[in-house]
């Protein structure tokens, strides 16, 4: 289906262009992509969405010449919002066991995990949002610790024996190019008419049935029920990957994310500053500020990375107190990478562990609870993120300092927590 919402401020495109085209939507919607029904070489689309469509052609033409021409950095595909949002592909009740951007690190192989899991019954059908060809594969994850990487090898379905049959993918491709993920589905289940597409590429059409979840081996924990769940993963033409609860109907939240510490490091070091002698902590040279934040979803044990974090610095020393960093986004998770491979991002964005005195506080994003560790000081999605990046507090007078930090989910609750500190360099 045609997405008729941009969220273009991010990307410097032509709004009131983008407006205007919004405004000729038409009440119709294709029920196959445009795009694909051009290179089929078909025409039968109804008179009035014809308008529309062409309008959704050439915007996305658009978004692919913004990125050719370096207004749309790669990595930096616009993600468009659908209006109304796409139906959930699960069909019945579902929990979310781990959101698009949290930490996880089993085998001890640190990456962001890139897709969302729903948790749902064996046997839960799973629908496609949206229109498009599909494919069906099997597929292993190489994960490995050194040199650090995280890849997916896919073969298609059925055309070799062995492998584990709960790593069974089915995946669809939209009218943008966006291919749609649906992993973790019952081989047994895959409808015949879907394999019978996925051989000859002609479209589904969106809400068709894909399979039913396959039965897991384990349970997550802290859950002692076992991790039966779809992951679902949207993957941009340009190799982004894109949140897919930003593009779905939003998800009932109440609870709003925990800070549980704020923390100030020497750059790239473990340890903490100590409070000094009036009870904050005393610094110098370059620092990283560390937060440990998680949040919740209602009716899971589960905890997740906070969706986005904001961070500002005021000085309270009294001849020149004040607004010395402005509010900055630092982590916004409406997209991955946001600069450069995931699996080494999340070792820049994600702290392995700080030191507390004779205390150990440590990440966990396999078997719970669950903890993340952020270094809110490795950059922010316009600059990128880097481990060597800092506060330099050589830059800033002698005197009293104060971070605040904002982190908010995917609904908007708000969770914050503030830090006082002395830099002492002369
Ligand atoms: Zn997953």
């Amino acid at each position: 289906m045609c997405p008729s919402f941009f969220t273009a401020r991010d990307v410097g495109f032509p709004i009131d262009f983008l407006a205007a085209l919004r405004s000729r939507r038409s009440g119709k919607l294709l029920k196959t992509p445009l795009l694909m029904r051009l290179l089929a070489g078909t025409h039968s689309f109804h008179e009035k969405s014809g308008l529309w469509n062409g309008c959704c052609l050439f915007a996305f033409l658009v978004i692919q010449a913004a990125v050719a021409a370096g207004q749309a950095a790669p990595g930096e595909w616009p993600l468009v919002t659908p209006s109304p949002r796409l139906e959930w592909p699960v069909r019945g009740p579902f929990l979310i066991g781990a959101q698009f951007h949290d930490f996880q690190n089993y085998s001890n192989v640190p990456y962001l995990h890139g897709g969302i899991d729903l948790r749902a019954p064996v046997g839960s059908v799973i629908c496609t949002p949206v229109a498009g060809p599909v494919t069906v594969s099997s597929y292993q994850i190489d994960a490995g610790r050194s040199p650090l990487r995280f890849q997916y090898r896919r073969w298609p379905f059925g055309s070799r024996s062995g492998g584990d049959t709960r790593y069974v993918e089915v995946a669809v491709t939209d009218a943008w190019g966006q291919t749609w993920m649906f992993r973790h589905l019952d081989a047994v289940s895959i409808p015949g008419e879907v394999l019978r597409r996925s051989r000859t590429s002609e479209p589904l059409a969106t809400g068709t049935p894909l399979g039913t979840i396959v039965a897991w081996h384990q349970p997550v924990l802290p859950e002692t029920a076992t991790y039966h769940h779809c992951h679902l993963e949207v993957v941009a033409p340009d190799g982004t990957y894109l949140n897919p609860a930003l593009m779905m109907a939003p998800l009932l939240d109440d609870i709003p994310p925990q800070v549980h510490g704020l923390w100030l490091v020497r750059n790239e070091e473990e340890r903490v500053f100590p409070a000094g002698p009036d009870g904050w902590p005393v610094v110098d040279g370059d620092i990283d500020l560390v937060a440990a934040i998680t949040d919740e979803m209602p009716g899971s044990r589960y905890r997740h990375s906070p969706f986005r974090v904001r961070t500002r610095l005021l000085a309270l020393t009294a001849s020149e107190p004040g607004e010395l960093l402005p509010w900055l986004e630092v982590l916004r998770f409406d997209r991955l990478p946001v600069t450069g491979d995931r699996t080494q991002l999340a070792t820049v964005i994600y702290k392995e562990r700080v030191r507390v005195g004779e205390q150990v506080i440590t990440s966990n994003g396999e078997m719970g609870p669950r903890f993340f560790l952020l270094t809110l000081t490795n950059g922010d999605r316009r600059r990128g993120y880097a481990a060597r990046n800092a506060l330099p507090t050589r830059a800033l007078r002698d005197g009293r300092y104060r971070y605040e930090v904002e982190a908010t989910d995917l609904a908007g609750n708000l969770a914050s927590a503030t830090l006082e500190f002395e830099v002492r360099n002369r």
